[in-house]
């Protein structure tokens, strides 16, 4: 089966043990811009990711099992350098593949080669420690690698993710098995072209696309995978989680978000607003810590509510190779989805503020909605919608602000705007949350951040050095030598 789109490499193949191998079916890929057939990729299954994660283990008893922490880093490096070579071409493919526009995918790029680097260089700067210990031993600690590690991602950010993941396994010695989402994987091939070109052993990255209920199962289910780096939904994450203890490996989860702002009365509106609207509706609201819940003051309610209004009406909303603020969102089900909540805001009591105008055409396109009047038990406030939609709750004081944000089943991010650093501090110790951002949100990308959730948005740490603690194991040695 060809594919429809002028592609640097052929979609169809699985990448095993350093060869590029046909699967026996594929599944077909629609650009969200035009709901058009973009290409057919690979759709592995039990006996491909069988295959896949015997060459990851060869690796580890192998050549790459043989190198030094340096000359893995140097590898990294490499692959970093290469990413950054082809920032153009990967931003097109994801703008075609999620509907990703094209500024946004430049980012992504230039984020994984962010990782690449940063991983690169920590590779050989993780160690175990000596131990005070009984008289006639010298106790210590070694870092090791878990072996082979399975990274299921979702299609969103499927470069960011790649880089945190595997490039922190990777650093670490581990060899990995990528399972990208069937519904966008052409940057995830691209990437591991790119691993390929830069001379990594063969197995030491693998990658099987395929659809989640046949390769992702069969992956978490395998008993040759020692550590599983899961980023999805809280739904598949449980399953995860189930499959991981049936074979008592460790689990990272990083899962969905309702991610709140809290904006107090005294807070810098003025750089607090481009913030507030941006982090809603960055790749069509398709973002784990989309903060989708604007917590107000009453005192700035109403000014806050008619500026965010005002950017909203202003968003371009287009084709992702336009390069537009709003692109599509992933598929035509995600709209419906989408939608579906939308439906809710026509209840009594809660307001659209504003809503731009959506192109006409064949996409799959949701418009970015901005409501008010919300009450923080309301569905549009609990549930993660994971389209181009923010409500706006107003909050009296910072107790109540506080309990809005933490009312909830998720906890991945929350952001607090304010001028009181005293506020700030207790905010950011009370907020139930993996990350708090003061007078910021996302903190450009944070790549050296710790990264993760609390409650239903998963458990275990990705990014920053804390990575590289979860995809190794620490080995205790105790010599007796009196
Ligand atoms: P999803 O859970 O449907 O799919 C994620 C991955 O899991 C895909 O590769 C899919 O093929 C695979 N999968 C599906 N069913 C499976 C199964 N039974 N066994 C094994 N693997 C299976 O999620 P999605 O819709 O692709 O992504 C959206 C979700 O991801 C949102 O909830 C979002 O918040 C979350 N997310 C979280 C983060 C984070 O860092 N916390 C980042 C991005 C996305």
């Amino acid at each position: 089966m060809t594919s429809r789109l002028d592609l640097p490499f052929d979609p169809t193949s699985c990448f095993i043990g350093g060869r590029w191998q046909p699967a026996r079916d594929t599944l077909a890929l629609s650009n969200p811009s035009t709901g058009e057939l973009l290409a057919h990729i690979a759709r592995g299954g039990v006996q491909e990711v069988d295959a896949a994660v015997a060459a990851a283990q060869a690796a580890m008893d192998g050549d790459w099992g043989r190198l030094t922490a340096t000359e893995r880093g140097r590898l990294l490096m490499k692959m970093s350098a290469l990413v950054l070579a082809q920032v153009e071409m990967l931003a097109e493919l994801e703008a075609r593949d999620v509907g990703k526009p094209l500024k946004q995918g430049r980012a992504d790029a230039v984020a994984l080669a962010r990782y690449l680097e940063f991983y690169g260089g920590a590779a050989d700067k993780v160690h175990g420690e000596t131990i005070p210990f009984a008289n006639g031993y010298t106790a210590l600690t070694l870092r090791e690698p878990h072996g082979v590690t399975a990274h299921i991602v979702p299609w969103n950010y499927p470069m960011q993710i790649i880089g945190r993941s595997v490039g922190a396994a990777l650093a670490m010695g581990n060899a990995c098995v990528l399972k990208p989402a069937e519904e966008a994987c052409l940057t995830a091939i691209a990437f591991t072209r790119i691993a390929e070109q830069a001379g990594l052993p063969p197995g030491a990255l693998n990658l099987v696309p395929g659809l989640g209920e046949e390769a992702g199962a069969a992956l978490a289910a395998h008993r040759g995978v020692q550590h599983i780096s899961f980023t999805g939904s809280v739904a598949v994450g449980s399953l995860i989680q189930a499959a991981a203890a049936k074979n008592a490996v460790p689990v990272t989860l990083e899962l969905g978000g309702k991610s709140p702002q809290l904006v107090f009365d005294d807070a810098d509106l003025d750089a607090a607003l481009p913030f507030l609207v941006n982090a809603g509706i960055q790749n069509a609201g398709q973002t784990c810590s989309a903060a989708s819940r604007i917590l107000v003051q009453r005192g700035v309610y109403d000014e806050v509510a008619r500026r965010m209004a005002e950017r909203y009406r202003a968003l371009r909303v287009g084709p992702a190779l336009d390069d537009p603020d709003v692109g599509p969102v992933i598929s035509a089900r995600q709209r419906d989805m989408v939608n579906g909540y939308l439906a809710l805001a026509a209840e009594r009591g809660v307001q659209v503020l504003a809503q731009p105008v959506l192109p006409d055409g064949p996409g799959y396109w949701v418009a970015p909605t901005l409501i008010g009047g919300v009450d923080g038990a309301h569905r549009l406030a609990q549930e993660e919608i994971f389209g181009p939609v923010q409500v706006l709750i107003p909050f009296a004081d910072e107790a109540e602000a506080i309990a809005i944000a933490n009312g909830t089943d998720y906890g991945l991010v929350a952001g607090v705007w304010t001028r009181d650093g005293a506020r700030a501090l207790r905010c950011a110790r009370r907020l139930k949350c993996g990350q708090v951002f003061v007078n910021n949100y996302g903190a450009g990308g944070g790549i050296e951040l710790p990264f993760g959730g609390v409650k239903r948005s998963g458990h275990g740490r990705e990014k920053g050095f804390e990575a590289l603690y979860g995809f190794s194991v620490l080995k205790t040695v105790a010599i007796k030598h009196d």
